[in-house]
């Protein structure tokens, strides 16, 4: 079998031209339990090559989507240069109004994204709102005394956009300290979705909940792989079970692709399983481009 070429597969447009751009994040410096989210762009990569081009439930065949890999960034060693350049890097790719797709790396890249997204006036006057798919909380002020944590990143998005507008859905491991932490902190101001109402209500329920909580009409999404349950999803760093289905976290992409600024896709360790866990985040990432590329296409209106 030959190499695979390195980029994402079908991403062949020039970056000027480009829907969509990829940019792969390999850092895991702050991973608190076991590393390894560092090999996932790459390995993303490889298993993108797999799937056909065509979605068959999208109409979408992806080779005539402008999609544009823009390789990986460095590996940096402190987690805030990490941050400092990915604000740097997506602000390039929102200047050439293409959307921005990060594959992590750690969830600790996300406020970068989101920082890059705000001062680019992204949802306009209303600013946007953001939907975070994660088993954790990421609501720490500090952790092992790094502010800009993977067990942080939420909350530093919070400081950016208000604790009114970051919703996690899927939740279910949190520390008493960091529970009381963010009722004392921000109250009734903060509010997220557990794994179990998910489980309750359904996802589609779950998902318009937490739009009507956020009240905006554009949203960035940041998955983290731990949402989902480790029947599907083993390669992470810190697997929690009781989680969603990947059936689940399709649905969430399918009714946010309207209004999305933005994505990505973080805590996959690929050395903790035998490939899929790359295979289902390599998925996710084309049913992002299909489902947001499809909506566009439709012109399909806003509504909450
Ligand atoms: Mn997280
Ligand atoms: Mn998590």
């Amino acid at each position: 079998m030959g190499a695979r070429p390195p980029n994402f597969a079908d991403a062949n447009s020039p970056a000027e031209r480009a829907e969509f751009s990829i940019l792969g994040v390999p850092f895991d410096a702050t991973s608190s339990f076991r590393s390894g989210s560092r090999a996932a762009p790459n390995a993303m990569r490889d298993a993108s090559w797999n799937f056909e081009t065509y979605l068959m439930e999208h109409g979408v065949d992806l080779t005539d989507i402008a999609i544009h890999d823009c390789g990986n960034l460095e590996d940096f060693a402190r987690p805030q240069d990490m941050v400092e350049a990915v604000k740097e890097a997506v602000a390039g790719i929102l200047k050439s109004r293409s959307f921005p797709m990060i594959l992590g790396g750690e969830h600790s890249l996300t406020p970068g994204v989101v920082a890059a997204l705000k001062e680019s006036g992204a949802g306009g006057p209303q600013g946007f709102g953001v939907i975070v798919l994660d088993a954790h909380m990421d609501f720490r002020d500090q952790y092992l005394n790094m502010p800009q944590s993977h067990a942080c990143a939420s909350r530093r998005t919070a400081e950016m956009v208000g604790p009114e507008s970051v919703v996690p859905i899927g939740v279910r491991s949190v520390s008493r300290e960091e529970m009381e932490q963010i009722n004392k902190d921000f109250g009734d101001r903060f509010r997220f979705i557990t794994a179990d109402r998910v489980r309750q209500e359904g996802m589609a329920a779950s998902v318009k909940n937490a739009l009507g909580l956020i009240g905006k009409d554009r949203i960035y999404l940041s998955l983290d792989i731990d949402c989902l349950d480790p029947a599907y999803a083993p390669g992470t760093g810190t697997p929690e079970p009781f989680g969603l289905t990947a059936l689940d976290v399709r649905e969430a992409i399918g009714i946010l692709a309207p209004r999305l600024v933005g994505f990505d896709i973080v805590e996959i360790a690929p050395n903790y399983d035998s490939g899929n866990t790359a295979a289902l985040g390599a998925r996710l990432v084309r049913e992002v481009i299909a489902a947001v590329h499809a909506s566009r296409r439709a012109g399909e209106p806003v509504s909450r």
